[in-house]
């Protein structure tokens, strides 16, 4: 049944102030910013085409927010405490660059292009914080705009909020500005809450007006809040100012957190540059942001322009596009990878967000799916932020069907049937069976790949397609590939296949140490495989060596001495060895040789996962070279190196003290020269 206008419009008002409430007043939405909006911008447009149907208590005319009876008491602001209109474009952008030269130039001729201050829009909660005679007296929230909720004593806690300022205070001085949960807590926060098997909290914006709104201040101080104020509220008794720049500058000489990055811009075209620009780098700050505010310096002008009944007109909120985004969760299957990891994935109907298509989002173990509690068939919150892999959040647990089932862990792999298993104290599920075909294709791979015998073209697809086919069963049967059969398949050719022979037939001849991590030796990665290879400096002396010979080298330590030893100890592996010595496989290393001691007095930390190098080896391997690998970054550190899946916190922390950051050549070349050749991180 279709809806009339005036039907839809009451719908949507009921549902905006479903998820108001969620929001403002509970602190727990349960739809991602995206959807809300729609919903707003689906109501404007009703009320756009229907006049009529516009009324003044419709959500799009008035500030959102708490309702005024809740657990704090009432605080009336003395300036009202408003929304943002927002622009979701360069030409929305634009647009009210336009009507506000145009509602200027009306007004009497003032100047078109009035200089703007462009400041990133902090995804936290507005506060409004009031001084008399220099020391604070009360702290609301925003509220419903004209009356917010008392939170005096839990803003208190926050450090960076002065509870006196200087002798040249104003007599009442009433500072607006955000709180906010900065990143690397909420992180912490979330990794508690895990360990203690309770629900994680969804982002930093609503964990830290949840933190703020408590009744017990004590439990606001453990959450380490943080402020930044960026705009006057009350004044009485203090200096003049004609732009709102000078009142920023004034904020920061009276001790008030005042964000760095604020600019002030000429004109529409730079501010939006600034725009983009943080858009694109939204994710180096170590809090979130979700847009940018672009206001117009000029106070008096200000004035002229005037607010409507909800928002500023000399303000507007250049909004990112949304990182989060709602769909159904299909399905949760089980992939299995090279070690018998058992990883649970999601299938999702797949959804534009954080700038591409996602259809997968991996829910990394049995912990992680039961601490989010989402099962086959919700609703579900997909994020994907920057170039982190896509995540499930959570489910949206309002549209969750009746009767749904929470989803188990498989007890068997879903590839070979073996019962999978789950060692103590691990998060992790694997199966066991080493013939495993999934764990066979994942060795494969993983021999062929870049940084073990780099045999290209040869990844996934291909593994598989000879898999399936019966003519591929390990590794050694590369070298043994019956090449009339693959010229017969489909899509190959005789390029194709010359290719192929040629990319195979180079791979023999890599340097004893690939040949090492190819084998997919557990705790073996990059570096310890040449520090065998650089010792021994032939496999077979490998082969024969015992557990403590291997220890005794530098950069292998008692845990791979033995797993490495076990392999070789193996009869099946021994004949895999046979065999690729058969093929004419270099078996060879290098002369022993000292490792150069390249990082004498440096202190490098790694962040990340490393193609060449595993964890276990990275210290070792830093301290081989004379260096040392700490676990946090401070101005002492002399690089950082970033792996694929960073830390947020030790990248954005490089980032703010500048310390250089290196790629995974980068560190190498440090390895090799004990040179420093940071990658760009700004444009
Ligand atoms: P807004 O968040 O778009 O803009 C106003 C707010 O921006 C201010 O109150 C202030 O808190 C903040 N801000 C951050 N940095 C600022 C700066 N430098 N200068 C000025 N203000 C700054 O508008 P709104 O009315 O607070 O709320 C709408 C937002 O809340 C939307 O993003 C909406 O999606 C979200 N919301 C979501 C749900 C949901 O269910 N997911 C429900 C309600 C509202």
């Amino acid at each position: 049944m279709t809806l009339s206008p005036a039907q839809r419009a009451e719908e949507l008002r009921e549902l905006i102030r479903h998820h108001d409430r969620l929001y403002y007043e509970l602190d727990a939405p349960e739809v991602p910013d995206a959807d809300y909006d729609a919903l707003v911008r689906e109501l404007t447009s009703i009320e756009a085409d229907h006049p009529d149907l516009l009324t003044p208590d419709s959500p799009t005319q008035k500030v959102s927010g708490a309702a005024v009876v809740t657990v704090f008491a009432p605080v009336e602001h003395a300036v009202a405490m408003m929304s943002l209109d927002n622009a979701m474009s360069a030409e929305e952008l634009r647009a009210w660059g336009d009507r506000t030269a145009r509602r200027l130039a009306e007004l009497g001729g003032a100047a078109t292009h009035p200089g703007y201050v462009c400041e990133l829009k902090i995804d936290g909660l507005a506060v409004s914080l009031r001084y008399e005679q220099g020391v604070f007296v009360q702290g609301a929230t925003r509220g419903d705009g004209r009356v917010g909720e008392d939170v005096t004593a839990n803003l208190r806690t926050i450090e960076g909020i002065p509870d006196r300022l200087g002798p040249d205070a104003p007599e009442v001085l009433e500072v607006r500005g955000e709180v906010y949960l900065p990143v690397t807590v909420f992180e912490e926060i979330n990794r508690a809450q895990l360990e203690a098997g309770l629900r994680l909290y969804v982002n930093p914006r609503n964990t830290a007006a949840g933190s703020l709104r408590q009744k017990d201040p004590a439990v606001t101080a453990t959450r380490r809040l943080a402020f930044w104020s960026y705009q006057l509220g009350e004044v009485a008794g203090g200096p003049r100012f004609g732009g709102h720049h000078e009142t920023l500058e004034f904020l920061a000489a009276l001790g008030f957190p005042v964000n760095p990055e604020t600019r002030v811009l000429p004109s529409i075209d730079e501010v939006y540059a600034y725009c983009r620009d943080w858009q694109e780098h939204r994710h180096d700050l170590a809090y979130e942001i979700d847009g940018v505010v672009v206001k117009v310096d000029d106070l008096v002008l200000r004035d002229q322009l005037g607010v409507t009944s909800k928002a500023p007109r000399w303000a507007i909120a250049y909004k990112f596009p949304p990182e989060e985004r709602t769909t159904k969760l299909l399905d949760i299957q089980v992939s299995i990878g090279r070690t018998g990891r058992a990883t649970p994935f999601a299938v999702l109907e797949p959804v534009f967000v954080g700038g591409s298509t996602v259809g997968m989002a991996t829910l990394h173990n049995q912990d992680q799916v039961a601490a989010k509690d989402v099962r086959p068939g919700d609703t579900v919150i997909v994020r994907k932020a920057g170039d982190v892999i896509p995540e499930v959040v959570g489910p949206v647990l309002s549209e969750r069907p009746e009767g749904l089932e929470a989803w188990t862990f498989p007890s068997v792999c879903p590839v070979c049937g073996t019962v999978l298993v789950r060692p103590d104290g691990e998060a992790d599920h694997r199966c066991p069976n080493e013939a495993c075909p999934a764990r066979v294709a994942g060795a494969i791979e993983h021999f062929a790949s870049r940084g073990a015998m780099d045999i290209e073209g040869f990844g996934e697809q291909r593994v598989q397609l000879f898999q399936s086919l019966g003519m591929l069963h390990d590794i050694a049967d590369l070298y043994s590939l019956d090449l009339d059969r693959v010229r017969a398949l489909e899509g190959f050719g005789d390029t194709s296949v010359a290719n192929l022979v040629a990319a195979i037939e180079a791979s023999t001849q890599r340097p004893l140490s690939r040949l090492l991590v190819g084998l997919n030796i557990r705790h073996l990665g990059g570096a310890g495989s040449e520090a065998l290879a650089a010792h021994f400096g032939h496999l077979d002396r490998i082969m024969a060596a015992s557990p403590e010979e291997l220890a005794d080298v530098e950069g292998v330590g008692p845990v791979i001495a033995a797993s490495v030893h076990d392999w070789f100890a193996d009869d099946g592996n021994r004949a895999l060895v046979e065999r690729l010595r058969a093929a004419g496989i270099n078996l060879e290393g290098p002369a022993a040789a000292q490792v150069p001691q390249t990082l004498v007095g440096m202190s490098v930390v790694v962040t990340g996962t490393l193609e060449r190098f595993n964890r276990e080896e990275i210290e070792t391997t830093i301290k081989a070279h004379g260096g040392r690998s700490p676990g946090s970054v401070s101005k002492k550190t002399t690089a950082v190196v970033v792996g694929a899946d960073p830390g947020a916190s030790k990248l954005t922390r490089a980032v703010e003290l500048g310390v250089p950051v290196l790629d995974e050549a980068g560190f190498e070349h440090l390895l090799a020269t004990g040179e420093v050749v940071p990658v760009a991180t700004e444009p």
